[in-house]
């Protein structure tokens, strides 16, 4: 033994090793063979109970038989000797076992023992176990107790009572970094703790690491119960010390080396306090449920913020705790991934919350498999996606419904007059679509603000919505247009006619009424377009285009009337669509070319030129500007028009510029309102401007006053973005628009041509003459230029020139023609001559 100062067969720790010994053992009292204790593996070994041996001797149960040569071995063997022979033993049963006996002799007060194991053999050569007897493993064997203490994992430390060190073994000295001879010479545990302690182990290098009760080191209690704690060691490994106290009042402290398990716990610690802070931070909660989907966990400050406790959802299905709404197609789908047991990601239903309000979750989860591939559960996370469901909601109504009516907007209304198409030529019933459009609605929006021309359509919108019945459509088209289709109507033409016309005089008298706006009455009137459709053969752009066309028609007539769409109209419009057909072709085969007409001073010399656009087309021939332009407005051809005549104008002006007689002229260009509402029309005139190299100090660009009040604002910004250049305005066709004098005012205008129709009858019609002498006058007043436009005659040239205007243009100096047309120099010294105005 390793120490003398054993005292077992007693001692627990004696009874603990021996008993959990994997080797078959039995201990003997030598005087009368018989047997005082054996363990588990030897009983199994020989099929016996504990009962049916302890007292009795192993030849009286026929175990070892050979009485006599047991005596002889044993008389042989020294106090404190050990011996190993090979035997044939018989178990319970009576069969024969080979084994190695391996017995171990000590005294224990006065009395003598063997301690003996053994070896089941069967199998095994004899070569063999001679190779072992030859490397000493058998020797070792011999060791017993010993053997078994030191090949134990624990650090075992035995005390008695007063803490004398009674038994220790080799994992110990390890543990402890203590070797064997110093460890022989502690008496007590003090002893070992003190030398401990100098060596300085409970210096900077002691750590506890955990107790659970109070730390044993010295001053223990005798009668204290089980300790246990977690040390580090010097080497920094940390070791589990449990103490047990035994029967006899000593104590047995084991050492185990539990680094690995404490870094496992620590990382296990480190990841949960992770994942805890992760659900902490996000919104998102996580949740676990067993094998029958109850929640076995959920955890998240944003789930129990909307739904009270966590802990009230355990134990219970997510459709035991919360009543779901999902449509059963998505439900059905959800389910069989649940029970085939499969991951699921962004599962979204509705649910109720803690106030009773809806709320919609997204819910993700991962099924669980234990380690025998057994399905045990699921776990994944939820989130709230209330805001982001109300906010889809808000953006679908938003764009598909009018912000200021809630009336459907045009891109719903096509979506479901295209429906209706679909289903008219299905029951061959007959549709209707009124284009709706204020009458001056424009007017009220200048004079009394946006907001009062708002609440004008809402109240509009409001009464439209009385004068159908359910299944027909009132969507607000845009700005003051709005749009009604009626379904299902007569199949019979006439009768669907009388019917949109009951509906459209409905309407008609009742947007008649006075509507009371910021505190007073107004009256608003529609002008009504309609057509009636039947089946899908027309397109619904088509039927938009033929309702608009009809509300035009009731402009036309007057305002405040309904026009169906007839059969002439549907002429114009497709010679509409022809033209643009063509005309788009035109601009691809370099059809269009400029004529420029002459602008002249009051003594007939030539000022500038104006160019304007003619199409040569190759069937009808030379082509007016009034057959083309508004198609070309229309349909956006006007902006390649336009780039294109921008181009070829500023490109003639360079010529010109190379020449004497045409240096200083200046050149007009008309501009369309589409054109010049384009963001770039800036950015895109400049561009030209720099690639011809034309002298934009030369250039004079024609607006029109509607186009200029549209956006007046934008209109100031863009002209004076381009004045900066040297680039001048003229205010086109003046006088026929309505143009109010404090507009005028404000936009950087240089010069304003007075209307030819004004023009026409000056001799002849008093109030023409007067407007045109007041345009002059505006002009003075306002510091502008002024042009008199369709000049025929002389006698309209010397009223005009007596009234104050200073410049003309008209048939009278010449045509538009084409440049290589244009007698410059002849026309100006025709007038030099003969026309030297008085006031010059
Ligand atoms: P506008 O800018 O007012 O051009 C003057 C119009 O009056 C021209 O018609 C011209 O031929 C005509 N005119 C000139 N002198 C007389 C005259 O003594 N008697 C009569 N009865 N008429 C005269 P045109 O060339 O047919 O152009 C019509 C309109 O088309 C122009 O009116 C202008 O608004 C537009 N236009 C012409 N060229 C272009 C262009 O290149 N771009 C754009 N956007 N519009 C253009
Ligand atoms: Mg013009
Ligand atoms: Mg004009």
């Amino acid at each position: 033994m390793e120490n003398q100062k054993t005292d077992f067969p007693d001692s627990s720790i004696y009874r603990a090793v021996f008993r959990r010994n994997m080797q078959a053992c039995a201990l003997t009292r030598l005087r009368d063979a018989v047997l005082v204790d054996v363990n588990d593996a030897w009983l199994e070994m020989l099929g016996f109970t504990r009962e049916e041996v302890v007292g009795k001797t192993t030849a009286s149960l026929g175990i070892w038989q050979d009485g006599v040569r047991r005596s002889a071995l044993l008389a042989r063997l020294p106090d404190g000797g050990s011996l190993g022979v090979e035997v044939t033993i018989r178990n319970k049963q009576g069969a024969e076992l080979p084994v190695l006996f391996q017995g171990t002799r000590f005294s224990q007060e006065g009395e003598s023992y063997l301690f003996g194991s053994l070896t089941d053999m069967t199998g095994r050569n004899t070569q063999n176990l001679e190779l072992e007897r030859s490397r000493g493993l058998v020797a070792e064997k011999q060791q017993g107790l010993e053997i078994v203490l030191n090949n134990m994992a624990q650090g075992i430390l035995a005390m008695d009572r007063s803490l004398r060190i009674t038994q220790f073994n080799k994992q110990l000295l390890e543990l402890l970094e203590v070797d064997k001879a110093t460890m022989a010479g502690f008496a007590t545990a003090a002893d070992l703790l003190q030398y401990q302690r100098d060596r300085g182990d409970f210096g900077n290098n002691f750590e506890w690491v955990e107790t659970s009760s109070r730390p044993l080191i010295e001053d223990r209690p005798v009668d204290d119960g089980p300790d246990q704690y977690l040390r580090k060691t010097r080497q920094g490994r940390t070791l589990e010390v449990k103490s047990r106290r035994l029967a006899d009042g000593g104590l047995v402290r084991t050492f185990s080396d539990v680094t690995h398990f404490t870094k496992a716990q620590n990382a296990l610690a480190n990841s949960e306090a992770r994942f805890r802070s992760l659900t902490e931070l996000s919104s998102d909660w996580y949740w676990e449920q067993d094998a029958h989907l109850r929640f076995t966990l959920l955890v998240g400050e944003t789930f129990e913020r909307h739904f009270g406790d966590s802990k009230n959802f355990l134990g219970k299905t997510r459709w035991e705790n919360t009543a779901m709404v999902v449509s059963a197609d998505r439900w059905d789908e959800h389910r069989s991934r649940l029970t085939s047991r499969l991951p699921f990601h962004d599962f979204e239903c509705q649910t109720t919350d803690r106030n009773g309000s809806t709320r919609w979750l997204s819910i993700s989860g991962l099924p669980i498999f234990d380690a025998e591939d057994v399905f045990s559960g699921y776990r994944g996370v939820g989130r709230d996606i209330t805001d982001q469901k109300l906010r889809e909601e808000e953006n679908q109504r938003m764009a598909f419904y009018d912000n200021l009516t809630g009336l459907p907007n045009r891109r719903l209304l096509l979506d479901r007059l295209a429906k209706s198409l679909v289903t008219s030529g299905r029951n061959r019933a007959h549709g209707a679509l009124l284009f709706i459009d204020l009458d001056n609605f424009k007017d009220l929006n200048d004079t009394l603000g946006h907001d009062v021309g708002d609440e004008l359509l809402r109240k509009v919108a409001h009464r439209l919505v009385t004068c159908i019945r359910q299944g027909d459509t009132v969507s607000r088209f845009g700005g003051d247009e709005f749009v009604v289709t009626l379904d299902n109507l007569s199949t019979n033409l006439l009768l669907a006619i009388g019917q949109t016309r009951t509906v459209a005089d409905k309407i008609l008298t009742i947007l008649n009424l006075p509507v009371d706006l910021a505190g007073k009455k107004h009256f608003s009137t529609p002008s009504i377009g309609i057509t009636l459709f039947s089946g899908a053969s027309v397109g619904v752009e088509e039927l938009l285009k033929r309702a608009d066309l009809a509300m035009y028609q009731a402009k036309a007539a007057g305002r405040n009337t309904l026009r169906f769409f007839d059969p002439d109209m549907q002429a114009s419009v497709a010679q509409r669509a022809a033209v643009e057909a063509d005309l788009r072709l035109a601009l691809e085969r370099h059809e269009l070319v400029l004529h420029y007409q002459t602008v002249v001073n009051r003594m007939g010399r030539i000022m500038g030129v104006e160019a304007l656009v003619r199409w040569m087309h190759p069937l009808k021939g030379m082509v007016a500007p009034n057959a083309f332009i508004s198609v070309a407005e229309q349909t956006g051809l006007i902006l390649p028009l336009g780039q294109w005549v921008l181009r070829a104008a500023c490109e003639q002006l360079v010529q010109w510029q190379s020449e004497s007689a045409s240096k200083g002229l200046t050149l007009a260009i008309n501009i369309s309102a589409r054109e010049f509402h384009q963001p770039d029309f800036v950015e895109r005139t400049l561009a030209v401007i720099q690639a011809t190299g034309a002298n934009p100090n030369l250039l004079k660009l024609e607006l029109t006053e509607s186009l200029l009040l549209d956006d007046v604002n934008d209109a100031i910004l863009k002209m004076g973005a381009l004045r900066k250049w040297g680039v001048r305005f003229a205010l086109d066709d003046f006088g026929t628009g309505y143009s109010s004098l404090s507009y005028l005012k404000q936009l950087p205008l240089d010069e304003l041509k007075i209307d030819h129709s004004f023009v026409r009858d000056v001799l002849t019609d008093a109030n023409d003459a007067t407007i045109a002498r007041t345009i002059i006058a505006l002009a003075q007043s306002l510091g502008l230029q002024v042009v008199a436009e369709g000049v025929e005659s002389e006698g309209q040239r010397e009223l005009l020139s007596q009234s104050g205007c200073q410049f003309f243009q008209g048939y009278l100096f010449s045509k538009p023609v084409p440049p290589e047309d244009l007698a410059l120099e002849a026309i100006a010294s025709v007038f030099s001559v003969t026309n030297v105005a008085p006031l010059e």
